[in-house]
């Protein structure tokens, strides 16, 4: 599988740094530049041909992301900024008004600060409290430390589909399972999981799901809540403008029902567009083979540089599109550095996951994560640079 040529921002270096943000096929590209070009109006609003179409094109791709992950109606999808704006609204608009002041989040060792910080914010307000699911050997959560001790007092569980640092995959559907055991809701952070995994919301039975459509091959700025209709028509704005209101007057302001509730001001249009272009591309490759296409690159790289002296990999061995490692005795910026300087572009640091980190007993991690584009090239490009750190620094 070798989808270089449609990327332009891929060429002739190696960029293994796609879990931070994807490159962008010139479907996406050109669908873009449509959109700001001859086909850009505003939704919603105008009465005129360009803009009703507009407007089609955007609730089309709504149509398009429900069927993507399986939502069950377009109502059930929110277009938010990304990710980390998705979990906000729900520990706001759910979590700041469900819970109170005992209740209880369950969250697990390897989150992204953005599914930890946001549920700090609220439990703080409300006087909830925090706990944390351990991870086993093998970079899952610990089911078994779960259900002993989830309690009637959890109320929200949020966990990330895919590890951002180990690439583990969760069984998020046995979490769920446990989850719905005590009564308690579970969200589920897709953020790496929507790029390489099939995903299916009603299979996973979660009620909240996020991800962002920059490290889906779309655009920034863009990214998608979906949660059941039953817990989105409960809950109340997000924040207050035009697009969101059934009717305004000074006495009292009614609200537009969901999703439109959730999306004040004008919105990303062009983002929406570019996001639809995406799920296009995407399912056109086929998630199954993106997914085993990343495995092999991911298995590949791994074994050739567990045979390098001294560097540890961290992750399971299946793990999805993402390896973490460490060259002992060499900070991560520096071996980011040196393979930066031979053409190799990789993350180094705590990648939004200091408690992880300190789980793992680092400060930072190497990390290398493939995409749609990767190839052997690149693996080998990797393993050469890694070999060159290992000699610089002997
Ligand atoms: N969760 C995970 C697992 C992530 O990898 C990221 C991005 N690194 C986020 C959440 C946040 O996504 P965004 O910055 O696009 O909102």
């Amino acid at each position: 599988m070798s989808l270089r040529h449609d990327f332009p921002g891929v060429g002739d270096w190696h960029y293994l740094d796609s879990a931070a943000t994807a490159q962008k096929p010139n479907a996406v590209i050109d669908a873009i530049a449509r959109a700001y070009g001859p086909d850009y109006a505003t939704v919603h609003r105008g009465v005129y041909e360009r803009s009703a179409n507009m407007t089609l094109a955007y609730e089309a791709a709504r149509r398009k992301v429900a069927g993507f992950i399986g939502a069950q109606s377009d109502s059930e999808i929110v277009y938010v900024r990304g990710a980390t704006e998705g979990i906000n609204l729900v520990a706001q608009c759910w979590a700041g008004t469900q819970l109170k002041a005992g209740d209880r989040i369950l969250l697990s060792t390897l989150e992204h600060h953005s599914n930890i910080v946001p549920w700090q914010i609220v439990a703080e307000k409300i006087g909830a409290h925090i706990d944390v699911v351990p991870l086993t050997a093998d970079g899952q959560i610990d089911l078994d430390a779960m259900r002993a001790m989830i309690t009637p007092q959890h109320r929200m569980v949020a966990l990330a589909h895919v590890s951002n640092v180990l690439g583990s995959v969760l069984d998020c559907r046995r979490a769920a399972d446990i989850a719905h055991m005590v009564g308690a809701k579970i969200l589920i952070d897709g953020c790496q999981a929507v790029p390489r995994l099939a995903v299916d919301v009603q299979a996973l039975d979660c009620d909240f799901y996020v991800f962002s459509g920059h490290k889906l091959y779309g655009p920034t700025g863009i990214g998608v809540l979906w949660g059941r209709k039953e817990l989105l028509d409960a809950m109340p704005p997000y924040q207050g403008g035009g697009s969101m209101i059934d009717k305004v007057t000074f006495e009292k302001t009614t609200y537009a029902p969901a999703p439109t509730r959730f999306e004040a001001g004008t919105p990303h249009i062009v983002g929406v567009v570019g996001l639809s272009a995406a799920i296009d591309y995407v399912q056109g490759v086929g998630l199954d083979a993106i997914h085993a296409h990343e495995c092999a690159m991911v298995a590949k790289a791994r074994a050739a540089i567990e045979q390098i002296n001294s560097v540890r990999v961290f992750g399971p061995d299946n793990s999805a599109g993402i390896l973490s490692f460490e060259v002992e005795g060499v900070h991560p910026h520096d071996v980011g550095t040196i393979l930066d300087e031979t053409g190799v572009a990789i993350r180094a640091g705590h990648h939004c996951a200091q408690p992880l980190m300190r789980h793992l007993g680092v400060e930072a991690t190497a990390r290398a994560s493939f995409g749609i584009y990767s190839d052997d090239s690149d693996v080998d490009a990797l393993v050469k640079g890694i070999e060159r750190v290992r000699k610089i620094f002997g």
